[in-house]
């Protein structure tokens, strides 16, 4: 803006500007000019998170318009391209209108990029970038179709308060109700902290948060939280507070904390009961501490860990009768922070491993299929069970990346193998409810199957009851998988809900019978088993039975109409290699022997 006011007036008064002096102003003008465009465009291209490794090509050939312009606007002098200046003072040259190709076509692009990456972002964030760009477009428009109505900077300056109220704005790193900072707020300040060097932080949780709210009710929890916090902001000013949700804060500070007063200061005042109206509520603290010595690198991985903590500080202690205990060090809950650095690393390499476990005819014994189970390796290549790793990556949102790294595992599995020749009709793949709610997960699965040409007919999807509890949430994504062909299977059958009623509402072709089911019917109990799976089967699904350990196992789901059989007594989950090995055609084919 600056440029264009100085250039308009050594336009103006180009008789007493000296002739270098014009071409500077305009040169710099224009540039600008182009470079705002840009910059936009960019701005863009970050909020839709496209700006990354993969589409590095394809962005530089994007930027070749703004390089060029750049470079006609700076030989302008010579070739007077863009403009000239004579005695009679400025001129456009022939290219002055790639001014409106530059603008409109990185405008426009934003918009591309907005249609097509968009989806990821939040309502709210989309409509910020909608907002901004046709801010611009109306500039545009505005100077094409007026050019002697000088707005464009009017439209540039709407442009730029959208985006800062947008994005910027303070208010959007504030916990609403709580009079604290947010887990936005945190990440932006511990990557500074990580930057200058030191960072020390206490995490504390609301002991049995959960159940309180269930007893008290949600709005009488929400303002004490929101008392909570004010008492804490006030009492110790130079802390900064945020709160992260579930009742869990985090307060940071500088060097000279002591934060063994605070937790001691803190804690006297959660002696006292929380007055809210009428009722006075009493509750108790757990704290979390973090600081360098713990060695984590980044702020998400340092809000996981704290989140994770205090979460299990929660659980454990909350529940251990010895309430004199009420500070958690990092080393306590080492093996979930340990595991949650295995796997981190583990995603960060792509090496998650994927086994294979059979999954046989109850009849026949014979090999029909096989499902994938992620496991990771901890540094001393000892194997992590998915029961500790799977709710930690649920949880600390990792469990995209998870699901994704296993599905194109399986898919090259199947494009580099004769599955048929193995034995194999269909492999099952595990989805999280997690991954069900995203919305293009169908998109993304498709991708992988057309990299690796892989048919979805050869891929069940597993899916538990908890998934189906919020149907409306997984429905569409659910219903998108089924339109391209994958089939579905209810795993964990008797573990949850069962609602019988409402099965028949979704898309599953098989019903897994969970363990536990297996177990209590060849122990003699549950007698309903066998009625409910002549049920199933009778609306049409089928039945694979899952944990079969021994051969009584084996005979008795069998007896009772499983179809197929999964479980120790055929095999355990084996690496791939080990399971071509075992499969492959040299064997016994498909024939499984019992071990
Ligand atoms: P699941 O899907 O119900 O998988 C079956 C689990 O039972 C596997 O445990 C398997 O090793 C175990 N199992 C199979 N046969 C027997 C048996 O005869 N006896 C006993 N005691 N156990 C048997 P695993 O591999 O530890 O996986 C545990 C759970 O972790 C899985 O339960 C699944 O819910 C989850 N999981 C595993 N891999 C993935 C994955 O790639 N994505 C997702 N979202 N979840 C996964
Ligand atoms: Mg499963
Ligand atoms: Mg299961």
């Amino acid at each position: 803006m600056v440029t264009d006011i100085v250039s308009t007036l050594a336009c103006q008064n180009y008789q007493s500007v000296s002739q270098i002096a014009l071409y500077v102003a305009n040169c710099l003008y224009f540039m600008f000019y182009f470079a705002r465009s840009y910059c936009f465009y960019r701005f863009c291209l970050r909020v839709v998170h496209v700006a990354s490794g993969a589409r590095r090509g394809l962005e530089a050939i994007l930027s070749i318009p703004f390089w060029l312009a750049q470079a006609l606007c700076v030989t302008s002098v010579f070739t007077g391209a863009i403009f000239s200046i004579d005695d009679a003072g400025y001129h456009s040259g022939p290219l002055y209108n790639m001014l409106y190709v530059c603008s409109f076509l990185y405008v426009g692009l934003s918009i591309l990029a907005l249609i097509i990456r968009g989806q990821g972002l939040r309502p709210y964030e989309r409509n910020v970038a909608i907002a901004y760009n046709a801010a611009l477009l109306a500039g545009y428009g505005m100077r094409l179709l007026f050019p002697k109505v000088l707005v464009m900077d009017t439209f540039c300056t709407i442009a730029i308060t959208i985006i800062f109220f947008g994005f910027m704005n303070p208010h959007l790193f504030i916990d609403q109700r709580r009079i604290a900072y947010n887990k936005r707020g945190l990440r932006l300040v511990l990557s500074e902290a990580l930057e200058e060097g030191g960072m020390h932080l206490m995490g504390m949780v609301i002991k049995n948060y959960q159940q309180e709210r269930v007893i008290v009710g949600g709005e009488r929890i929400d303002n004490t939280v929101g008392d909570i916090s004010s008492w804490i902001t006030h009492t110790f000013p130079k802390n900064v507070l945020f709160y992260m949700g579930s009742g869990q804060f985090a307060m940071t500070g500088d060097d000279n904390v002591d934060w063994e007063d605070v937790h001691v200061q803190i804690r006297q005042r959660f002696q006292q009961p929380w007055e809210t109206g009428e009722s006075a509520l009493n509750l108790s603290v757990l704290f979390v501490n973090i600081d360098e010595s713990s060695g984590l690198s980044t702020a998400d991985k340092i809000i996981n860990t704290l989140t994770l903590s205090l979460e299990s500080a929660e659980r454990d202690i909350s529940m251990a009768s010895d309430s004199s205990k009420d500070t958690l060090s990092i080393s306590e809950v080492y093996e979930q922070v340990a595991t949650l650095r295995t796997l981190e690393g583990v995603l960060e390499r792509n090496e998650v491993e994927v086994f294979l476990q059979p999954i046989v005819q109850s009849d026949s014994r014979k090999l029909v299929g096989a499902e994938a189970l992620a496991r990771i390796r901890d540094e001393h290549g000892c194997v992590v069970s998915p029961t500790l790793f799977i709710p930690i990556a649920e949880h600390v949102g990792l469990i995209d990346e998870l699901g994704a790294q296993v599905f194109s595992k399986v898919c090259a599995f199947i494009a580099t193998h004769d599955i048929e020749e193995l034995g194999l009709q269909w492999i099952n793949i595990n989805l999280s409810p997690l991954q069900c709610v995203q919305h293009d997960i169908a998109e993304r699965f498709g991708s992988v199957l057309e990299q690796y040409s892989v048919s979805p007919d050869v891929i069940h999807l597993e899916v538990t009851e908890q998934s189906i509890i919020d149907y409306d949430l997984v429905k569409d994504q659910i219903v998108q998988l089924q339109n391209m062909g994958f089939k579905f299977s209810l795993d964990d059958y008797g573990t949850g809900y069962s609602n019988l009623v409402r099965l028949s509402d979704y898309p599953f072709a098989n019903i897994k019978l969970d363990m536990s089911l297996v177990r209590s019917y060849s122990s003699g109990k549950g007698n309903l088993i066998p009625v409910v799976v002549r049920g199933l089967k009778d609306i049409g699904y089928t039945i694979t039975a899952e944990g079969i350990e021994t051969e009584e196992m084996a005979e008795d789901l069998r007896g009772i109409g499983a179809d197929l059989l999964q479980g120790y007594l055929f095999s355990r989950p084996l690496p791939m290699d080990e399971f071509v090995r075992t499969y492959g055609k040299d064997q016994a084919k498909g024939i499984l022997p019992i071990v």
